[in-house]
């Protein structure tokens, strides 16, 4: 639909990049407007994860005798936002922008290898981000370490008129100390996080950073998030009605792509959304706008709302009895191979993958993935840490003591 548009003005994050100095290497490549956990169905083609080519990965390909050729069994990077993950896993530069939703910018880094942090909801200007769902859309910082999300995160967060979400209270510089202090601090390991498809590594790397926590001093607990089991279905009812708003501006008038059909509005309209949306968007369309047509409103729409509040009370509820912060997997599993990625039901895999990402959007609190370490077949596997609203540095602190 926007192949070729080029935007009249900068959005907040990129113009402030470039009022500091930043120099901007490019676009990259995601899923078509940040729908998706692959980075598979962009209008460019499937993001390559560069760990693809690494030796440990290809001498275990090789020796597990897939008997595939060289080219058939690259990794995906994951998703949405897997071009600024594969980016900066390949040394490409020095930092890059995502978006996050569900998490797009977690689950990519994740896999890829490198630091995703999404901030809380309101810290950092979303003018000029496409929106997918305005109401949990937040720009993420892609990076090799935390000190570097932390430099970003400092030339992008404030106060910006054009977002009448963003916090009015000045923003603290968010500089990490050189070695931070887990002592006494509170780890909360959410107990419905111990999902059946975990793979048994990312779980065994879980429960050994949990370890990790205990010896140097810090409380871990057990902790429960209730409403957890809802919130795959909860996400997929807000961000489809969203959507099914938010793309209406798409219409061959305005932006981009318009089709040859003249006969009528309606039919220019019809064909250029056909023909300018992947089956994805035009799915979640359908859906979003099922969910909003006057006799589902109450009990869809105004229902997941509802559901969306209880999710969002959980993590207040944990953080009031005292917990500093909550320690997640990212992801179910380490990367897989494109070929397999597809040939299950995709929609329903993204859609899974996406469990202990999405309630934190739901929430609007500030997560960050950093890599743990590298799984049997040499690929990376990240983890997750939560914090409370707005205690963006205190979260990252701690994430740099971990990374
Ligand atoms: N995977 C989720 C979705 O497809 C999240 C996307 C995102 O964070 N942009 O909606």
């Amino acid at each position: 639909m926007l192949k070729g548009y080029v935007p009249p003005y900068n959005a907040t994050v990129v113009q402030k990049l470039l009022d500091k100095g930043a120099v901007l290497m490019g676009k990259t490549n995601l899923d078509e407007f940040a729908m998706g956990s692959g980075s598979t169905d962009g209008v460019f083609g499937p993001v390559k994860n560069p760990w693809s080519y690494s030796k440990q990965y290809r001498e275990k390909r090789k020796q597990e005798a897939h008997g595939e050729n060289e080219d058939s069994n690259w990794l995906i990077t994951g998703g949405s936002s897997g071009g600024s993950a594969a980016a900066v896993a390949a040394f490409t530069c020095f930092a890059a922008l995502g978006s996050d939703t569900g998490g797009s910018t977690r689950n990519p880094a994740a896999h890829c290898g490198v630091v995703g942090f999404k901030p809380s909801y309101g810290l950092v200007s979303r003018h000029g981000l496409i929106p997918l769902v305005n109401s949990m859309d937040v720009p993420g910082i892609l990076t090799r370490c935390v000190d570097d999300a932390a430099i970003v995160l400092g030339m992008l967060a404030g106060h910006d008129p054009k977002d009448s979400t963003t916090i009015q209270d000045p923003v603290k510089p968010f500089t990490l100390p050189t070695f931070a202090d887990v002592n006494k601090l509170c780890i909360g390991i959410p107990k419905e996080y111990l999902a059946p498809e975990l793979s048994s590594e990312v779980r065994s790397f879980w429960s050994k950073a949990a370890n990790l926590f205990e010896s140097e001093g810090a409380k871990v607990i057990e902790v429960s998030l209730p409403h957890t089991s809802y919130s795959i279905v909860c996400y997929h009812v807000l961000c489809t009605s969203e959507v099914a708003s938010n793309m209406a501006r798409f219409d061959g008038l305005e932006y981009g792509h318009r089709c040859d059909i003249n006969v009528s509005t309606e039919a220019m309209y019809a064909a250029t959304r056909r023909e300018g949306f992947n089956d994805v968007v035009r799915g979640r369309i359908l859906s979003g706008n099922f969910f909003l047509l006057k006799e589902n409103y109450e009990n869809y729409f105004i229902k997941a709302q509802k559901v969306r509040r209880l999710i969002a009370n959980d993590f207040v509820n944990v953080f009031n009895s005292g917990v500093d912060v909550l320690l997640t997997p990212t992801t179910l599993s380490e990367a897989v191979p494109y070929l397999e990625f597809i040939k299950e039901d995709n929609r329903t895999r993204s859609a899974q993958d996406d469990i202990f990402t999405q309630a934190v959007n739901m929430a609007g609190l500030p997560a960050v993935s950093v890599p743990v370490a590298l799984s049997n077949q040499g690929l990376p596997i990240g983890l997750q840490f939560i914090g409370r609203a707005f205690c963006d540095q205190q979260l990252l602190k701690i994430a740099k003591w971990f990374e």
